[in-house]
């Protein structure tokens, strides 16, 4: 199965999508992660990707399909990838669509994780990421503690993005940009709406229960 994750940011996809990663044993694609990857190097690239990263706007789509194509011509992630922030706008979905059709593959289902815009600001703006084990944590909501963490806590780090001048315009271009893809992932009867708001477990189990129904 090929699942996609979508919601604004905040919505707690990352989060999910390791847990559904363990659970189905599933390969992640974030398309952040990978660019964050891509900036680490250093490249001019990866200089360009920063920028457009810290003003909360997205990245040129050809430098996400050339991430995207080299993931799904990789056989042994054949029917086995979770989509966290992909695609980010329509032509993203068409082009994913033309690339899964060229590899046999398909979207199983889509998962939208909705959250209010009061809630994803202090979500994100109080966000954690261990360099070291990459988990997800929240210093207002689930703080790194000794018993859900066990590396030294100088690894949290916060991103340079999660800020509250750039968060307000990641969700205007995730509400302008990313936010009709819905219609075109329910015209495909792919859609499931899930409440992000609730606990992580309760969250989980949400989309376990809709992927076993699917799978019977
Ligand atoms: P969030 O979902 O919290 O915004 P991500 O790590 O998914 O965090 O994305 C961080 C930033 O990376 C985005 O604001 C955007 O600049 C860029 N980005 C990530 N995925 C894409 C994509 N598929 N297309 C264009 N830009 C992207």
């Amino acid at each position: 199965m090929n699942i996609i994750l979508f919601g604004p940011p905040g919505a707690g996809k990352g989060t999910q999508a390791d847990i559904l990663v363990k659970f189905y044993e599933l390969h992640k694609v974030s398309t952040g992660d990978l660019l964050r990857d891509e900036i680490k190097n250093n490249t001019d690239v990866g200089n360009k990707i920063k920028l457009l990263m810290d003003r909360g706007e997205l990245v040129p789509d050809d430098i996400i399909n050339n991430l995207i194509t080299k993931i799904l011509s990789k056989k042994k992630f054949d029917n086995r990838l979770i989509f966290d922030g992909y695609p980010r706008n329509l032509n993203q979905a068409k082009k994913l669509d033309l690339l899964l059709k060229e590899y046999k593959q398909r979207i199983s289902s889509v998962f939208s994780l909705e959250v209010n815009r009061e809630s994803i600001i202090k979500r994100v703006i109080g966000r954690q990421i261990c360099s070291s084990c990459g988990l997800i944590f929240n210093k207002y909501y689930r703080p790194a503690i000794s018993k859900n963490h066990t590396c030294d806590p100088k690894y949290l780090n916060k991103r340079s993005d999660d800020n509250e001048s750039t968060i307000i315009n990641r969700f205007e271009t995730w509400s302008d940009k990313t936010l009709p893809i819905l219609n075109y992932y329910k015209q495909q009867n792919l859609l499931h709406q899930i409440n992000g708001m609730g606990e992580i477990n309760e969250i989980f189990e949400k989309i376990h229960v809709i992927i076993a129904s699917l799978e019977a």
